[in-house]
């Protein structure tokens, strides 16, 4: 078992953002967070990151606690973008690479690997600003999976960009699970998580409705009720 969260709350002031939030993720799943705006997605995801302290519980990373080691092996795409404009996109990388302890021509490597698998090679002298917004988040999709992470956060990754970059990403994120990485991905659309997903967590307004085996609980629930939870 990969990741675990025992009981965890976060409470910003006198608001709980996340409600004793329980969860087991596997390692090599891909695990699906479904979930409303301010449900509490991203606030979960910045505590595993270590980016927030939880106000109550445990994270743990097989059977220890998430701290900055732990937090160099997981790669994140935060929902809102986080690239500089004014850099090309090799610059981008190989500067993103080198914080998280990349040698220069390991970043590189790993990088011509992502520009051909996404046949953007011809971007790498062009300023981030130049791109479009699905090449953005190509580059976004890179710059979290550059230094081979295994665990991969996804927020959102598909929001706002067209039906050719969704599935040119999706298959990216599956190629990535097939190769073993352990995937976190949130998503306000059930037929996204739906699709890639077979463990799932819905939350509504920082408590955890329901989470398990998207099979079952589409069993026991009924497809209807999902969607109004996650939507
Ligand atoms: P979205 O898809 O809109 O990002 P989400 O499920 O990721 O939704 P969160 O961003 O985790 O939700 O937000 C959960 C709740 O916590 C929201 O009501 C939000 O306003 C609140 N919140 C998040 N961060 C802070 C903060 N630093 N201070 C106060 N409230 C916060």
């Amino acid at each position: 078992m990969v990741l675990e969260l025992d009981q965890v709350t976060k409470r910003f002031g006198s608001f709980t953002a996340v409600n004793q939030l329980s969860l087991t993720i596997p390692e090599k799943e891909m695990f699906g967070f479904l979930g409303a705006n301010g449900a509490g997605k991203t606030t979960t995801f910045r505590m595993i990151l270590g980016l927030l302290d939880a106000s109550e519980g445990k994270i743990s990373w097989d059977g220890k606690p998430i701290n900055y080691k732990t937090s160099s092996m997981i790669g994140y795409l935060p929902e809102e973008r986080g690239l500089y404009p004014k850099l090309k996109v090799r610059e981008q990388i190989v500067y993103l690479a080198r914080l998280r302890g990349m040698q220069k021509q390991a970043a590189l490597k790993e990088l011509d690997y992502w520009l051909n698998r996404f046949k953007v090679k011809e971007y790498a002298d062009k300023k981030i600003e130049e791109l479009s917004k699905g090449n953005q988040q190509k580059i976004q999709f890179i710059a979290a999976v550059i230094h081979k992470p295994k665990l991969l956060i996804l927020d959102e990754p598909f929001s706002g960009l067209d039906p050719v970059n969704v599935e040119q990403l999706k298959e990216a994120v599956v190629e990535l699970k097939n190769t073993g990485t352990t995937i976190v991905f949130a998503s306000h659309r059930m037929e996204h998580v739906e699709e890639m997903c077979e463990l799932i967590c819905i939350m509504h307004k920082g408590s955890p409705v329901v989470h398990g085996s998207l099979k079952e609980i589409k069993r026991s629930f009924g497809k209807k009720n999902l969607v109004i939870h996650a939507d």
